[in-house]
């Protein structure tokens, strides 16, 4: 019987031909030909039972894994203290109140532009990341990368490894496949779950969101969203995988596109491989065999179940496990590393021409991985010095449009407008509106506070991290003329702080 690993070679080229059938060309033998199936334009998956590997990127792909792994499933319940009037959950999206929380910064709605930034900042640092060493993104920290590890990690431990996990697969369904399986795709349930819980806790306070979950007290919003991304997990990481990385994510062609012949990839030297062949030729004519003794190695361990050999492809995520293998295959037979390697096309010229193999930090060292860290630091920078010197007190203005004004018996006349008091402090502040800029006898009220106590400036107290929304009054004396003044807001605390926005005054005659 053939050996089952012999059947899945990884190597075995795509017959593309195979799964399309002969076109006739003469017509009238056509005729005498029984029907024939449409061709197929698409070939079925292949599983990929990728064998383990120990190397040094395969422990740096584990280190990445446990790092994004741990600051997913815990930030939500580090607890961070902002004193008794803001909550203490160090990363909320607090979306009820409109509030992003992350360690000492508080986003308001109004700052937005700090998200933004944030979002611009993370998007340049993967061109920097693309432009510095190509898709480690996706071979290192992608979460389709990282969950669908982690799940071959689980089919190996409960199926054993490669060779085992093929026998399986080709075994007819019994007892203990039906057992293998469903133990393999309760972990799977259980991981997506705590994946999809994991989630929802960064929306709310993470203790008491969790005790309602299980009380099934939660809103109903948190159950669908836990189901939802429970089922896009166990579905992209458990059955999914490369096939996400190949045909549904943009991104592979977005980087492929940013890639050019400085950049590092991880790159089959074949001009020190080829012609390939078995340790036992090359052993008996090394001086028609390369240094490839086409064991399969690489194929093997590879994620996405490609073989390097056959050049850059669009479902090589820069892994590097391919790296580890081969390597190890050439210590194993006394050949120097870095058959595959990380390399750059330039140095692959090069190389191939004949020149020494370059350290790979050296690709590292170009204009436009410095443009891109210019650019990604001085947006970060922009960004730290925003948050350093930004007021906590905030001020909007909108003036009552219908009617515009007010014409008073005494010839005065009347403007209301709706102020916006923000006090992004977590603690009660009193808080001074005054105007700027309007005739003398001009005086101000609130809706608080009556007519009888009108003057040039009210105090008014602004609960802690909040938005108070106060009506405004202003009268000026009869026959004055003004278009434009200031409302100015002041702390009156040791801060001192103050903003002020200018609107307009409409007088008849105005509108
Ligand atoms: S692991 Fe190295 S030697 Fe083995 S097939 Fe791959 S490239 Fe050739
Ligand atoms: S070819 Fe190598 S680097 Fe590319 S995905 Fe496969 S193992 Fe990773």
């Amino acid at each position: 019987m053939a050996d089952p690993e012999e059947l899945e070679r990884p190597d075995a080229k795509r017959d593309w031909g195979a799964a399309l059938p002969e076109v006739e060309t003469d017509p009238i033998a056509a005729r005498r030909l029984p029907h024939q199936p449409p061709p197929r334009l698409y070939e079925k998956r292949k599983a990929v039972h990728n064998k383990r590997i120990d190397g040094p990127f395969r422990r740096f792909k584990w280190l990445i894994m446990v790092v994004t792994l741990a600051i997913y499933y815990v930030t939500p319940w580090i607890r961070w203290d902002r004193g008794p009037y803001a909550p203490d959950q160090a990363v909320l999206i607090d979306l009820a109140n409109r509030r992003f929380y992350m360690f000492d910064i508080e986003i308001w709605p109004h700052e937005f532009y700090f998200v933004a930034g944030m979002l611009i900042m993370a998007g340049i640092g993967l061109f920097l990341v693309t432009s510095a060493v190509g898709r480690a993104w996706c071979g290192y920290a992608c979460p389709q990368t990282v969950w669908t590890d982690l799940f071959q990690h689980i089919d190996r431990l409960i199926d054993g490894d490669r060779n085992a996990r093929i026998r399986l697969d080709k075994a007819p369904w019994g007892p203990a496949k039906i057992a293998r399986r469903g133990a393999k795709w309760s972990i799977y349930l259980l991981i997506s779950m705590l994946t999809g819980g994991a989630w929802i806790l960064y929306f709310a306070d993470a203790p008491t969101l969790f005790v309602d979950f299980f009380r099934l007290e939660a809103d109903p919003v948190a159950y669908m969203t836990v189901a939802i991304l429970t089922g896009t997990t166990f579905w992209l990481g458990g059955f999914m995988r490369e096939q996400v990385c190949i045909y549904m994510c943009p991104w592979p062609r977005i980087q492929g596109a940013m890639l050019d012949e400085k950049s590092l990839i991880v790159t089959y030297k074949d001009w020190r491989g080829e012609p390939r062949g078995s340790l036992k030729k090359s052993l008996k004519n090394p001086d028609e065999y390369g240094d490839c003794v086409d064991c399969l190695q690489c194929v093997a361990v590879c994620p996405t179940g490609i073989d390097i050999r056959e050049g850059q492809q669009i479902g090589c995520i820069t892994c590097a496990l391919c790296i580890d293998a081969c390597d190890r295959v050439m210590k194993d037979i006394g050949r120097p590393r870095g058959l595959i390697d990380y390399a750059t096309l330039e140095q692959c010229e090069a190389e191939a021409a004949g020149a020494p193999a370059q350290p790979a930090w050296k690709a590292l060292v170009r204009p436009r991985t410095f443009i891109y860290f210019g650019i990604w630091g001085a947006i970060g920078l922009a960004m730290l010095f925003a948050l350093g010197t930004r007021s906590h007190t905030d001020l909007t203005v909108s003036p009552d449009r219908n009617p515009p004004f007010m014409l008073m018996k005494d010839g005065s006349v009347r403007n209301s407008y709706t102020l916006r008091l923000r006090n992004m402090e977590a603690r009660p502040r009193e808080m001074e509106v005054s105007f700027a800029g309007l005739p003398e006898g001009s005086v101000m009220w609130t809706d608080r506070i009556g007519r009888e106590d009108a003057a040039t400036a009210q105090v008014l107290t602004v609960p802690a991290d909040e938005t108070r929304v106060v009506r405004v009054y202003v009268v000026t004396p009869a026959g004055t003329d003004v278009d434009n003044f200031r409302f100015v807001l002041t702390s009156l605390d040791e801060q001192r702080e103050s903003d002020s926005e200018e609107t307009t005054f409409t007088a008849p005659g105005d509108e």
